[in-house]
């Protein structure tokens, strides 16, 4: 289903090919939070993973943060980059995300969407219209619920290993 495809599939956002998604038209990017830029449970966000998120600013993209996580810490967990936060997106539903393009003043189709789940970021993404990128997940343990999807991601790109 095309619709469950990400464009790409890399490693951790580092792999992420940000000089192919300008070509494409890529002007911002949506980054989900909990496994792609903060491991489940912790606040540390890896170093090289923290100076790759500071970097999009400094390379020109817009960003916002789009999560589904609807915790009250949620915002001061990303506190320190200074982007924005779209929380409880409701991804897989587009809404969130084409709320999140509105704020940073682009159209959805100009927005990369990044995140470790097939089901939510990827899904959203490209209902919504973005680039879609997937990215392994930063701890490998998972939400009970999401383990079960797992199995069902890992038979959908079964024939495609990540880049990076
Ligand atoms: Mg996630």
């Amino acid at each position: 289903m095309p619709v469950l495809r990400p464009r790409a599939y890399v490693a951790d956002v580092t792999s992420v090919d940000l000089a192919s998604l300008r070509a494409v038209g890529v002007r911002a990017i949506l980054l989900d939070i909990d496994n792609t830029v903060l491991p489940l449970h912790k606040d540390e966000c890896p170093p090289k993973i923290a100076e790759w998120v500071f970097g999009l600013g400094k390379a020109g993209f817009r960003v916002r943060f789009v999560s589904n996580n609807w915790h009250a810490d949620l915002r001061e967990r990303v506190a320190r980059f200074g982007y924005g936060v779209t929380a409880k997106a409701m991804k897989p539903l587009p809404f969130g995300l084409r709320n999140a393009a509105e704020a940073l003043g682009v159209e959805p189709r100009e927005c990369a969407m990044i995140g470790d789940q097939i089901f939510t970021d990827v899904l959203a993404g490209n209902l919504a219209g973005c680039v879609t990128v997937l990215v392994q997940p930063l701890t490998p343990s998972d939400l009970p619920h999401t383990v079960v999807l797992r199995h069902v991601e890992r038979l959908i790109m079964a024939n495609r290993a990540p880049e990076g």
